[in-house]
């Protein structure tokens, strides 16, 4: 197994590595104001669920 191309990553906080979040919105639905929470990409990770955090000692 070659070691060289590995890509040191960690999960993301933002989304818990799911690579989306909740998006709550306002809506009325039959003349009922609600809250209603869609998903949307998550912005810090683009969508991938981790980021390149790690940064081991040169
Ligand atoms: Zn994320």
């Amino acid at each position: 197994m070659d070691d060289d191309n590995v890509v040191l990553s960690a999960l993301c906080n933002a989304c818990d590595g799911e690579g989306r979040v909740p998006d709550p919105k306002c809506a009325v639905i039959g003349g009922v104001p609600q809250t209603v929470v869609t998903s949307r990409l998550c912005r810090w990770c683009d969508g991938h669920g981790y980021r390149q955090a790690l940064r081991p000692p040169v």
